[in-house]
């Protein structure tokens, strides 16, 4: 069966899209711990990151610094925290997350709430950054 975020990538469940390309999809966390909070996953389902081809996992990683690098153009932060966790989701994903503190990061802090306005907003606002970031 389809994984969620298979879904979300036909776009059988929404999702408030930042970038796409052939092999990569990136899209806002739907409960974030920060503002800008986007989770970047490859459209080949796989389960455990390493558990990737060594060339995918590459691509996947270079597709996040781009998206990392509009996000943090986008939103006020000290850097952009990578992580990895993949208990809830078995369709291996990469956390990014505006970070100011070293609290941003802990993801047993209550989840923040916007507004669907606000979500397309800031969706909209890293989308068009991606478009202008050159690596
Ligand atoms: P993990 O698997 O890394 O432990 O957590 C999965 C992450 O995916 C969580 O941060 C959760 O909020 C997010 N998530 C779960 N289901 C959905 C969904 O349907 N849409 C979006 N946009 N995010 C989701």
């Amino acid at each position: 069966m389809a994984s969620i975020f298979s879904k979300i990538v036909t776009g059988d469940i929404p999702s408030y899209k930042i970038a796409e390309d052939e092999n990569y999809y990136a899209f806002l966390d739907i409960n974030p711990l920060a503002k800008g909070h986007t989770l970047v996953i490859p459209k080949m389902e796989t389960d455990y990151i390493f558990d990737i081809e060594d060339e995918q996992l590459g691509g996947l990683l270079v597709f996040a610094k781009k998206v990392g690098k509009a996000i943090e153009s986008v939103i006020s932060c000290k850097r952009i925290g990578v992580t990895v966790i993949g208990l809830e989701v078995p369709h291996a994903h990469i956390h990014l997350i505006p970070l100011n503190t070293l609290y941003d990061m802990d993801f047993k802090q209550p989840k923040l709430s916007f507004t669907n306005d606000e979500l397309a907003q800031t969706a909209e606002k890293i989308r068009e950054a991606f478009d202008t970031i050159i690596l």
